[in-house]
């Protein structure tokens, strides 16, 4: 008898690599970067500080990445009077630690990308 499975998503690197590039999260950042690099190969001339936005950008982006996952994602709801509130990125990631294997969790929703974007 074998031991039950502990989760139902990928098993193998390539299986997951599959599913993660079916996510719109994945698509819309490699459509962003493909379109930033475009860009930038457009308009030429290249200087050093290309480089260092690019290297600097790579160094923060683990800062970045942990304050937002901090701030927004672990969001605790407040009492504002009466009301609650309570971001909805917060109850998701809330249910994803709950359930760290179920993987339509884990991708960035589509709305976030509609707010977030324009702020960009
Ligand atoms: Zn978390």
């Amino acid at each position: 008898m074998s031991a039950p499975a502990l989760h139902s998503g990928p098993e193998t690197l390539r299986a997951s690599f599959a599913h993660y590039s079916k996510q719109l999260s994945p698509r819309l950042q490699i459509a962003l970067l493909v379109g930033a690099i475009g860009t930038r190969l457009y308009l030429g001339q290249f200087i050093w500080l290309d480089l260092s936005a690019f290297v600097t950008w790579i160094a923060l982006w683990p800062l970045v990445e942990w304050f937002l996952h901090l701030k927004f994602m672990h969001f605790r709801p407040i009492q504002i009077a009466r009301r609650t509130l309570d971001l909805a990125v917060g109850k998701r990631h809330r249910r994803h630690h709950f359930n760290p294997w179920d993987l339509s969790l884990i991708p960035t929703p589509a709305k976030i990308y509609a707010i977030g974007l324009p702020i960009v």
